[in-house]
């Protein structure tokens, strides 16, 4: 008997019906002999409308009152599925966060689980029932509410995993697998059968969304081995483990975008040691998560300063750099918010020169023009004009060779060929 976690996204219990399907697929697997924990998101959009909901009372809501607001969304969910169940003859409890054992640290909206204290789960499992958990919901030591950050079911699913010494975690979701690129962007996108954790780290934190940056994270600590694949269907998906000797390295294992990022410019910033140094500091105690950085040549004893944020902490680094640019008598300072990051992403970069200059090759011929660029050992990032994004990913999957057989057919003859 395997114990097994299986998680199902928003739409994947986005109506009454889904939810239904999802409790038949999770009764199945208990008949199979297993003993299962479902962790679940919020139904379709909820997540989406009561943040809509929130904004129209208030532009800066306490952070708090927004994970009591968030963690509603799945506790509807977990209730209902609950009573799917039942009403299909098998015994399921249902359990928020904090009654799952998920201890949070104290930052809402974007909490780290710090510990997993999953005792009335694995009760449950030894009662024979069915577990039913809440995702992207934590409780602080003091009993406070919090949130893991959007998409934080896939972490939820992990730690619970984890913390039962689960022999499978599945990630149900609306795609079958990992691929190549969005597949809703990219039609000719193929499945990966496998990635390891490595590429998927830097998938997930450069705009594939199907798993959350800290799902991967805490999987890769845990040596949780993940398979990513469809609650519509049920093809294999695509596993996520340890690289060893059996995983082919390709040199590029995928094409990601991230529209969620804004770009800000400090202009004339004094060039003397300490400056840069000063700047993201105030940045840091504001809680921006700074990504790329751009430093200017200097002229005349003055230099331009651009990074980027998300979108979502832009409030907070506008107030930082406000200060910053008063502080250091800088000249001015702009956003743009009309960005897009485009990556390829591959372990087999490390071994293989030239990488990058195809990519820029591929971005010229697609006539999309770059504007910062950053990169790791298995990552190329460019940071380009947000209504490029989609050409840069589909010039990018062909120029690199990714597009599956049976579509490459169909890709215009104008897109840029071979790298
Ligand atoms: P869920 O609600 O199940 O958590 P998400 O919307 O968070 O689902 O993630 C699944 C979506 O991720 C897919 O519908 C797809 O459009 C998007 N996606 C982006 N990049 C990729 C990729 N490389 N592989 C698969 N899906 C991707
Ligand atoms: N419901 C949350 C969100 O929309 C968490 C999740 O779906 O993973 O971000
Ligand atoms: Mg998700």
């Amino acid at each position: 008997m395997a114990v097994v976690v299986q998680k199902f996204g928003g739409s994947s219990v986005g109506t009454t019906e889904r939810i239904i399907a999802v409790a038949r697929r999770i009764i199945a697997t208990k008949e199979a002999g297993n003993s299962v924990v479902a962790v679940v998101s919020a139904m379709g959009d909820v997540t989406d409308d009561l943040l809509e909901l929130a904004a129209a009372i208030s532009s800066a809501p306490p952070e708090r009152e927004m994970d009591m607001l968030l963690a509603t969304g799945e506790q509807v969910t977990i209730a209902l599925l609950a009573m799917a169940i039942h009403s299909l003859g098998h015994e399921a409890i249902s359990f928020t966060g904090a009654q799952a054992g998920i201890v949070t640290e104290s930052g809402h909206t974007k909490a780290r689980i710090a510990a997993v204290r999953a005792d009335r789960v694995s009760e449950a499992l030894a009662a024979g029932r069915i577990a039913i958990v809440a995702g992207f919901q934590g409780a602080t030591p003091d009993a406070e509410i919090t949130t893991l950050g959007r998409g934080g079911s896939d972490t939820t699913a992990v730690a619970v995993a984890a913390g039962i010494g689960a022999d499978v975690c599945e990630i149900y979701t609306d795609v079958d697998g990992v691929y190549t690129a969005d597949p809703r962007i990219v039609p000719g996108a193929r499945k990966l059968d496998v990635v390891s954790y490595e590429e998927m780290l830097e998938l997930a934190a450069t705009g594939a969304r199907v798993l959350q940056l800290r799902s991967v994270e805490f999987a890769r600590n845990h040596g949780v081995t993940l398979h990513v694949r469809s609650s519509f269907n049920d093809h294999p998906g695509t596993i996520v483990k340890e690289a060893d000797e059996t995983m082919e390295q390709a040199i590029i294992s995928g094409v990601t975008h991230d529209t969620s990022e804004a770009k800000i410019t400090i202009r004339d910033v004094p060039d003397r040691p300490g400056v840069a140094a000063e700047v993201f500091s105030h940045l840091a105690d504001a809680n921006v998560n700074v990504d790329m950085i751009i430093q200017n040549v200097s002229e005349d004893g003055l230099t331009d300063i651009s990074f980027t944020a998300p979108d979502e902490d832009l409030v907070r680094a506008k107030r930082a750099v406000e200060e910053v640019v008063r502080e250091l008598g800088a000249r001015t300072w702009s956003v743009d918010t009309s960005i897009a990051k485009v990556s390829l992403v591959g372990a087999g970069m490390k071994t293989n020169p030239g990488v990058a200059a195809a990519m820029f090759r591929a971005l010229a011929n697609a006539g999309v023009n770059m504007d910062m660029i950053a990169t790791s050992s298995i990552r190329i990032s460019c940071v380009i004009d947000a209504k490029d994004a989609e050409i840069a990913v589909r010039a990018l999957h062909t120029a690199f060779g990714l597009d599956s057989d049976t579509v490459t057919a169909e890709v215009s003859p104008a897109a840029p060929k071979g790298a």
